[in-house]
């Protein structure tokens, strides 16, 4: 399974990993983190495919995401 790491106290709220995630499974926090933002987080890791869109659009380099060498088709066109 793809493993994402989500660094809260570099995220500054931004909202854009959520909207670019295509199995909707990124969200915002309830609570702020140390800059003051309501952070991103996963809420079902289970359904993680391993894209990596969320990191590459994150501005602030706050995502990293680990894939195992696997790959996986994003669209099913
Ligand atoms: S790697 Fe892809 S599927 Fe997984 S959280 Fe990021 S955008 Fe969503
Ligand atoms: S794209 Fe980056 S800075 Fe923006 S909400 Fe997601 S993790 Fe935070």
């Amino acid at each position: 399974m793809p493993g994402v790491k989500i660094d809260k106290n570099h995220c500054k709220g931004c909202e854009l990993c959520v909207r670019a995630c295509p199995q909707d499974i990124l969200r915002m926090s309830k609570t702020i983190g140390v800059k003051g933002y309501f952070y991103a987080e996963m809420v079902d890791s289970s359904r993680c495919i391993g894209c990596q869109l969320c990191a590459i659009t994150c501005p602030d380099v706050a995502i990293e995401v680990h894939t195992h060498g696997t790959s996986f088709a994003l669209f099913d066109y």
